[in-house]
This record gives C-alpha cells, structure tokens and sequence, in this order.
C-alpha cells in the first residue's frame, strides 16, 4: 500500500490509476471491486465485505474520512431530505434530496459559502470559505444515492442542480469533473444537469464549450441593470447585455434549456413593469421563467411577494407569451433558503429546530 499519495478531500477525489497506486499491493481485481462498490453499490471500501477483513481495517487509515452528516431535516411525507454535511476542514454545506414520482433529483453545494456577495442570499451573505473539490462534490450524491436506497427506492438519483451553496461557474474546473464523472460512473445522463448562475459570463462561454451539454438556470431576478446591480452585485462587471450575449451563445452552441430564476420580492421586482421587462428578456432568449417567492434572510429586509402576486405575475407573463413555472417550494417545513441552515448552525451551534420557512431549493422542471 503507498502512503505517499497526495491527501484528498474525499474518497471520490481518487482517480481509477490512483486507486492501483493506492493498493500496490493488491491483485487488479481488487481495484475493480473498490471502484464498482462506490460508483456502483454506493458502498464504502470499509463497508464491502467482499474485500479482506485484513485490507478493510488498513484502509481508513489512508483514505480521507467521509463528508460528515451533521444533521438530516426531512419533510413529513419524505419527499425532501435536506443534509448539513461537515467537510474535512470543518466548513459546512447542505444538500437536498427531492423526490418525485419519476425521478429524483438532488441539489449539491459547490461551494463552502460564497463570493458573489447578493444580498438577499443566505450564503452570500456569509461569505465565501473554500472551494470544494469534485470528490466533494459527486460524494453528495452518493450520500443521496444511499439515502434513496435505504428508502426502498426503485429508482437512483435521475438529476442533479448545482442550485446549493456557492457559485458553479467560479469552481469551474471541479465542477466540470464532477458532472464527467457523475454522467460516467453513476449513468446520470446530460441532459439531467442543471447548472444555476449568478451570470458569470466568461463561465457561461467556457460552460458552452464543454463537451456535456447541460441545462443553464440564470438567476436573473431583475431585468434592468439598475436594480440588477443593486441585487447582484456581479452585474456591475457584467450587465444583462453581456449576460445575454452569453445565453444566445450557449443556447447556440448547445441547444440546451435556459432557464431564468426570479425570486419575487415583494415591492421590488413584482411589478407589472418587471414583469414586461422580464418578458422581453425571456422570449429574446427563449428562455423559461421560474419565479419562486424570495424567502427571507436575518440579513436582508426584504420578504417575499405573496403566492397571490406571484401567481399574477405569472399570468401576467403568459398574457406576454412566456413559458412560467411557479417553482414548489420544496421542504418548507424543514429547509431554510440555501445556506441558512449551515448559518443558523455557526450562529446557535446545533441546527435542530425545524424552520417554518420556505425553501430556496426546488425543482426547475414543473411540479408533479
Ligand atoms: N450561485 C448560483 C447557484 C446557487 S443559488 C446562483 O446564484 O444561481 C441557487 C438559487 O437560489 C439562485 O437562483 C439564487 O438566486 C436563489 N436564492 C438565493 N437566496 C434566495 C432566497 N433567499 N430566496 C429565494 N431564492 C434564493
Ligand atoms: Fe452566491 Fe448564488 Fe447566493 Fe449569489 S445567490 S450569493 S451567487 S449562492
């Protein structure tokens, strides 16, 4: 066994030829069987019976601990779990697991915090703490994958949305890897990614250009560039002319699905105007509208528009000739907007209460 490999975050860090150098030691078939009980059986080498007892006890003591569940809030049927996951280093992120009937699909951080700064968004306004690796990434849908098996699941994970803490497209890389990997070993097709964005716009070039094509979901949430700016504050370096050069360019060169996220709040980007100023930018791009009610934050003032006026701002925006989904809110009962459950945690040590708040994570396809 080498010891003198490079540390890893985590265990889905480890490449296949990795893995041979790993366990040196070991005959090939043995490689094969690591690998296909993670990817395969979404089995920890500890936990695979069929490898020497001898070789299962040595193998904690190279390999990097796994991501740690510090708590699993689920909603009253069990069609939304939501993890607060330790990474190694301490720093937390969340992951949501939704269920549907015919598929399900998980919501994965890739980031621990985030840069972008928004300051309607829990996770903005925390700031940003790491990068996460791809290992990090792909291990949260394993921990999801595990989850729906215990649960007497048919079915395995059917998609995957970058919708969790942190910025996809300022992770590029990792993120890329991730999808690779997730496509390759766990047959989660292309067309089963969502990545959401702030609207980095050189991001969305690179996102173009990757040979898996996946859907894009564009958090626009204002469609001037003065109340943008004021919302998001990476629309000072790139405006909505450029963000919308780079969606033609994407759904050009792609022929994926673009979405626009609007999270309504109240008095702010509710009105009959947004709604026209949306429009216009949605059927320019060919893009479908998602509006989800802004759930609010300790840090940011605002609240939501009421299910009354989204749901008019949805008719509205048909009137106008758009494709809308008013997004479910997903795990209301147990899920705080994205990063305030990793918030609460830092703030009252223990993330046990239940929160009444609506959630931020949902689905970008209609609900069933
Ligand atoms: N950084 C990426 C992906 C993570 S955020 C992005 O911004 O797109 C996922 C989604 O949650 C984004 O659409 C974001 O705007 C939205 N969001 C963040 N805070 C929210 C809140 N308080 N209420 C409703 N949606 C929120
Ligand atoms: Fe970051 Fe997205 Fe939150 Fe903005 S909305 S701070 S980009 S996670």
């Amino acid at each position: 066994m080498d010891n003198t490999l490079p540390s890893y975050k985590s265990i889905f860090d480890i490449e296949y030829e990795q893995w041979s150098k790993l366990l040196a030691d070991q005959p090939d078939y043995r490689i094969k069987q690591v690998w296909e009980g993670l990817y395969r059986g979404f089995t920890l080498p500890s936990e695979l019976t069929s490898l020497p007892k001898s070789l299962r006890e040595r193998l904690p003591e190279i390999l990097p601990q796994a991501l740690k569940v510090i708590s699993e809030l689920k909603s009253d049927n069990m069609t939304t779990i939501k993890w607060l996951l330790e990474l190694q280093g301490s720093n937390q992120i969340e992951t949501v697991l939704m269920r549907y009937k015919r598929r399900d699909t998980v919501c994965v951080s890739t980031q621990a915090g985030c840069a972008m700064g928004c300051g309607f968004c829990a996770t903005g306004q925390a700031g940003f703490f790491r990068q996460l690796t791809s290992g990090e990434i792909v291990e949260q849908v394993f921990i999801a994958s595990r989850r729906l098996r215990a649960l007497g699941a048919n079915q395995r994970v059917s998609n995957v949305v970058f919708m969790g803490m942190g910025e996809p497209l300022a992770n590029f890389a990792p993120l890329i890897r991730a999808i690779e990997v997730m496509n390759q070993e766990f047959a989660i097709g292309a067309r089963s990614f969502t990545v959401s964005t702030v609207g980095i716009v050189p991001g969305i070039r690179r996102l173009a250009a990757v040979p898996i094509q996946v859907n894009l979901a564009v958090s626009l949430h204002a469609a001037n560039d003065v109340l943008r700016s004021s919302l998001l504050p990476i629309n000072k370096t790139y405006p909505i002319s450029a963000l919308m050069g780079a969606i033609y360019e994407y759904k050009n060169a792609t022929n994926r699905r673009v979405s626009f996220e609007w999270a309504m709040m109240d008095g702010v980007n509710d009105s009959d105007k947004d709604a026209k100023e949306l429009a216009e930018l949605a059927l320019a791009a060919g893009a479908h509208i998602n509006l989800i009610p802004l759930n609010s934050t300790p840090g940011w003032p605002t609240t939501g528009s009421s299910l009354a006026r989204v749901n008019e701002f949805a008719y509205l925006l048909e009137g106008l000739g758009c494709n809308v989904t008013v997004r479910n809110t997903r795990g209301a009962e147990i899920a705080a907007a994205c990063g305030q459950l990793a918030n609460r945690n830092h703030s009252v040590g223990k993330a046990r209460r239940l929160s009444t708040n609506v959630t931020a994570f949902s689905d970008l396809a209609p609900s069933e």
